[in-house]
């Protein structure tokens, strides 16, 4: 097999920056750079790029390993709706690609199958390597693809009005409610020292 390249990567180099970035080697990182590969090659250059992810695992590390969208910059949404696909839009003309993992041919690819739907035909898991060789062979055949118009660019870029918190003191989107979702008991931890 020829040396492939995902969006531009050596594949040596893409399990390199996949380590680094996301922690270990992921089959759904190798698929989700290839997913993300079409729908950038359809889509062609554009200074304008966006991409929405429509799950929260991998595709998401994916397109921030591969592209300069992120959560952070606001290029990239997660919508978490579970499903393996993924689009890249210009966000100015809001022309997009949208790609997903192709169920019907999935059959085609036992290792593939028993990965994404957790077979338990197979008690272990499938080793990284051979399940990336028949990634690598299935190539484009896994993806679908379809040309989509976005109803408007998803990166918010209204400004936020923040203030105060009257109890905790610390600053907080204003349109949660009249005190921080902390304050009000809605929060994600519970306080056990000052320091
Ligand atoms: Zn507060």
């Amino acid at each position: 097999m020829p040396d492939p390249e995902i969006c531009g990567l050596k594949l040596d180099d893409f399990l390199i920056r996949m380590e680094e970035f996301h922690g270990y080697r992921s089959p759904g990182l190798l698929l989700g750079g290839m997913m993300l590969g079409t729908a950038l090659q359809e889509l062609g250059p554009t200074p304008y790029l966006n991409v929405v992810t429509e799950t929260v695992v991998c595709l998401p590390d994916a397109v921030q390993l591969l592209t300069p969208c992120t959560i952070g910059n606001g290029f990239l949404q997660v919508l978490d709706w579970g499903k393996f696909a993924l689009t890249s839009y210009d966000r100015l003309t809001l022309s997009g690609v949208r790609v997903w993992l192709n169920s019907d041919s999935l059959s085609d690819y036992p290792l593939i199958c028993a990965w994404f739907e957790r077979s338990a035909n197979r008690p272990e898991k499938p080793a990284f390597q051979e399940l990336a060789a028949e990634i690598l062979l299935a190539g484009t055949h896994l993806i679908g693809q379809q040309d989509v118009r976005l109803h408007r660019a998803l990166k918010d870029s209204h400004r936020v009005p923040t203030g105060r918190c009257p109890e905790c003191g610390e600053s907080y989107r204003l349109s949660l409610g009249p005190s921080c979702p902390a304050c009000r008991n809605e929060g994600y931890y519970v306080h056990r020292t000052k320091r």
